[in-house]
């Protein structure tokens, strides 16, 4: 029997968590679920899976919380340091999928404990990857990645055969507007950015995809995770999504790991690592899907993709500062202040304002991403018509 604690149980990840976990009631036991402010989908979960603890970041929805868990034996709490002591409240596996960098200390401490953490939350990885890391070494703790791609890569790469890896295949979907024009994607809508043909995701992510900042993210998290050298990571769009990404090995092999878009595969291997569970998902049915396409991505439509790739070479503060404004960006974009091709612009300007030095601690890290929070959202403001 394990205690499983789920960061942002209310997401699109969060969801996913649960459901593999509530499949498996004689081998998981929710010690604490959290989220920002969904009491009803909290509530919900925390008396299906009898959860010990039940937590709102968003500390004015305690009150509604504590309501709606009446008669339960779950104990509800509320507030940022709430959702911190959830995550360090002792469970054996810990998801991490709340969405930015709001995670990265429930993050912190989840890992400061031990244990195995998950991390589907990839935003804090590309801001505070070197003491994420750090924190994990010092505890002991298990890093899993979840996100599809960086699962993918984890399936793929023998620790021990690192020095033999010609280079690692990052799959994009290409999101969207892979084929638009750039006259067109100036005038797409919150609504047509966040609709991804292939996965079903929370907003903030799959704007990243239409972007492909998304891609960009991933990319600095790859090379976070995998000791390779990061020109040695090379993105290629693939539209279906079927394979999640490839290790190339010196010797002309190439290992995939192939799936249905659905984030239950990469979840489950997480959960039941090292071992496999049974997901409830149709297997892949490879005469169905008849062919699958590859192509280069284009970094003018797409520069997210140079913008990512620049701050990964230039590290430092850099990835922190990238991905804070894009947060800022994409939360005004989704306000409808701002158009979609202001997003990477946002970005580029708030790189281009100042370079601190290096963070080197959790508090570091934190100031750096909330300076840039401060320049990219004067841009968008000015930007707002
Ligand atoms: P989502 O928006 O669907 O869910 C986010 C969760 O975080 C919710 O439970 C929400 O209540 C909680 N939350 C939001 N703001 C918070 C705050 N300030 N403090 C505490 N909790 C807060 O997002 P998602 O699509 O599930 O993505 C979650 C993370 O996983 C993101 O970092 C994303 O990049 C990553 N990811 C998602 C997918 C996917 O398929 N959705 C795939 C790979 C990686
Ligand atoms: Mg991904």
């Amino acid at each position: 029997m394990r205690t499983v604690t789920i960061l942002g149980a209310t997401g699109s990840v969060g969801t996913s968590t649960l459901d593999l976990v509530e499949r498996e009631p004689n081998l998981y036991r929710v010690r604490a679920l959290t989220a920002n402010c969904d009491v009803t989908k909290l509530a919900a979960a925390a008396r299906r899976t009898h959860a010990e603890l039940a937590v709102v970041a968003d500390e004015a929805c305690l009150p509604a919380l504590r309501d709606a868990l009446a008669g339960t034996a779950t104990r509800a709490t509320g507030g940022r340091a709430a959702v911190i002591a959830a995550a360090a409240s002792g469970a054996d596996w810990t998801m991490g999928a709340i969405v930015g960098c709001a995670g990265l200390e429930p993050v912190m401490a989840a890992i400061g404990q031990g244990g195995t953490v998950v991390l589907a939350n990839k935003e804090p990885l590309v801001s505070a990857g070197e003491v994420i890391l750090a924190a994990a070494a010092a505890s002991g703790a298990t890093l899993l990645p979840a996100d599809s791609e960086h699962n993918a890569i984890f399936q793929c790469l023998d620790p021990a055969q690192v020095a033999q890896v010609r280079r690692i295949v990052l799959t994009a979907s290409g999101g969207p507007f892979r084929d638009w024009s750039l006259a067109d994607m100036a005038n797409v809508t919150p609504a047509q950015a966040v609709a991804h043909p292939n996965w079903s995701m929370g907003a903030k992510i799959s704007v990243d995809s239409a972007t492909m900042m998304n891609k960009g993210l991933e990319l600095i998290e790859a090379a976070r995770l995998f000791p390779v050298d990061p020109d040695r990571i090379e993105i290629v769009i693939h539209p279906q999504s079927v394979i999640h990404s490839a290790v190339d090995y010196v010797d002309g092999s190439m290992l995939a790991q192939l799936g249905p878009s659905d984030m239950r595969v990469p979840i489950a291997h997480c959960l039941a690592w090292p071992q496999r569970m049974v997901t409830p998902m149709a297997p892949l049915d490879l005469i169905a899907l008849g062919r699958l396409d590859f192509a280069a991505p284009d970094p003018v439509r797409f520069p997210a993709l140079r913008l990512a790739r620049e701050v990964l070479r230039a590290g430092g503060a850099r990835p922190a500062i990238l991905n804070a404004a894009n947060e800022v960006a994409v939360a005004a974009f989704l306000a409808g202040r701002i158009g979609f091709l202001e997003i990477a612009a946002i970005v580029e300007h708030t790189l281009d304002s100042y370079d601190p030095p290096a963070p080197e601690t959790l508090d570091a890290v934190i100031a750096v991403d909330a300076r840039a929070r401060i320049v990219a959202g004067a841009r968008a403001e000015d930007r707002t018509a």
